[in-house]
């Protein structure tokens, strides 16, 4: 690919309104290749036989159609799948299908590595590289598409995306931003916003942002009901506070009635598990439209964590529902090829040189 080409992947249908308009195109060119390259995978300008064959020649000198590559394809015992994807940078980053009856769920990443800092998270281990453009993301789902065979339009087999890959969604906001515009659109996965979940550790001027932009279903980091443990366990909260957080979902769900911001929980043995910590917990979402998402940990090796005790997950459970929150305990899918929640770690040099810490530290542990 000469360097000149501009990768259209990327390009939501204002964007590539836009740049049609400057090749001289009408508008409704654009919605057709948009139709051509999500809706049908095509990846051949000569294959598109409703544009002209003097647009389908521009297109071939000045762009291209290019999603991230499979380097590595892994099935788990219970059906979950996951790829270890290849970016033309080098950097690989990791993507999940969690199969279920009623639906299928494609979790994807939005950054190369994460930034933030979360104590029992493996992709924070890793460190961070950069963000992905918009090519990269939706790309992932556009190859999803491909790689699962769906013959039928694409919202059959990949009902659900969920912004729960490796990285802060939010960080990358932009790029998210006109991820989710492709997802939504009738041209391209026609997904509607509630099947869509942007999970965030909890960026509160960019949560407010998203309402006004596109109010897709939001899932909140949690994990703590006080400042104090949830600055432990996820940095990020010394700069922006429950309080605050609490404020912006409340907003977040304040036109929709019927909707309800998702609240993450990952259960810690000893740590954030107690029956106290389940009755703060209910004091804070008492007056808020919530469901709770208990995780039980998955393994990080190194971090010192433990899975809570089932009995403890599920007296957790009761003492929520008791008290009217609607609560689930998430299961754990895809553990034999480390693809469960907090496991991804891609392949990527660290530019925060985090992962070099760890390495040292794990070899003091074991001096
Ligand atoms: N940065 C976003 C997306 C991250 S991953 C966010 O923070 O929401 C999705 C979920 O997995 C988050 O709730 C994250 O806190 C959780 N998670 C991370 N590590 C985990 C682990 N080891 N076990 C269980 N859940 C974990």
């Amino acid at each position: 690919m000469p360097d000149s080409t501009i990768n259209i992947l990327g390009f939501d249908r204002p964007t590539l309104r836009q740049f049609f308009q400057a090749l001289d195109e009408l508008h409704y060119r654009a919605d057709q290749l948009i139709q051509w390259v999500h809706q049908r995978g095509e990846t051949e300008f000569d294959a598109m036989t409703n544009l002209s064959k003097a647009l389908r020649e521009k297109l071939r000198a000045v762009t291209c159609i290019e999603a991230p590559s499979v380097i590595a394809d892994q099935v788990a015992a219970d059906g979950t799948r996951k790829w270890l994807l290849g970016l033309s940078d080098g950097n690989c980053i990791e993507m999940v299908f969690i199969p279920e009856s009623d639906r299928g769920t494609l979790c994807i990443s939005s950054q190369v590595g994460c930034a933030l800092n979360c104590t029992f998270c493996s992709t924070a281990r890793h460190g961070y590289n950069r963000d992905l453009s918009c090519a990269e993301i939706i790309g992932q789902v556009w190859l999803a598409h491909r790689l699962l065979n769906c013959q039928t339009a694409p919202q059959r087999v990949i009902t659900n995306v969920v912004f729960m890959g490796m990285g802060e969604p939010l960080l990358n906001f932009t790029n998210v931003v006109r991820t989710i515009c492709l997802l939504l659109d009738d041209f391209g996965y026609g997904l509607s916003r509630r099947r869509i979940t942007v999970s965030t550790a909890g960026i509160v001027p960019r949560i407010d942002r998203l309402r006004d932009v596109c109010p897709v279903s939001l899932a909140i980091s949690l994990h703590a009901p006080n400042d104090i443990l949830r600055s432990q366990l996820v940095p990020l909260n010394r700069k922006y506070s429950i309080t605050d957080l609490m404020r912006s979902c409340r907003e977040y769900v304040a036109r929709d009635t019927r909707a309800r911001v998702t609240f993450e929980y990952v259960m810690l043995r000893g740590v954030n598990d107690s029956p106290g910590h389940a009755q703060e917990l209910v004091r804070l979402l008492r007056r808020m439209p919530a469901k709770v998402n208990l995780i039980p940990f998955n393994d990080v090796p190194g971090v010192g964590y433990e899975r809570s005790t089932d009995a403890d997950i599920d007296r957790f459970r009761n003492t929520l529902l008791a008290s009217g929150i609607m609560t689930i305990t998430r299961k754990t899918r895809g553990k034999d090829i480390d693809a469960a929640c907090g496991q991804l770690a891609g392949r990527f040099r660290d530019r925060t040189h985090r992962s070099e810490r760890w390495r040292h530290r794990t070899v003091e542990l074991n001096a």
